[in-house]
């Protein structure tokens, strides 16, 4: 998860995890492991969402409690942070799950035949 987070193979560490923004390479470049299978589905939109939210609402509660700002300044800097900290987040989330699926070999489960 922890070489996932840092857009790494969660196998060897080296290679790289995504091709672009949010597709993930289909095998690692260094060791060869497979990714394509694995589909982290809304896993890492939920994560995003829930720890932008967390932090955003929690900031916004301080900083109103400290200061009076205009609604208008309010409404642009928090939608600003809040789109600042998905676009950060959102490929560390999808490196997350993409590592938890592959070390859990939670894919292979799913596509198995059931008995
Ligand atoms: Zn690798």
């Amino acid at each position: 998860m922890i070489r996932g987070f840092l857009q790494r193979c969660p196998s060897c560490g080296k290679g790289r995890l995504f091709r672009s923004y949010l597709k993930q390479v289909d095998a690692c470049a260094d060791c060869g492991e497979a990714f394509a299978d694995i589909r982290a589905d809304d896993g890492p939109a939920w994560l995003t969402v829930m720890v932008t939210g967390h932090v955003v609402v929690a900031l916004m509660m301080m900083v109103e409690s400290l200061l009076t700002m205009p609604l208008w300044a309010s409404i642009a800097a928090f939608s600003a942070i809040s789109g600042a900290m998905v676009l950060g987040l959102l490929q560390r989330a999808k490196g997350i799950f993409i590592g938890l699926i592959w070390h859990t070999k939670a894919s292979e489960a799913i596509s198995a035949p059931a008995n």
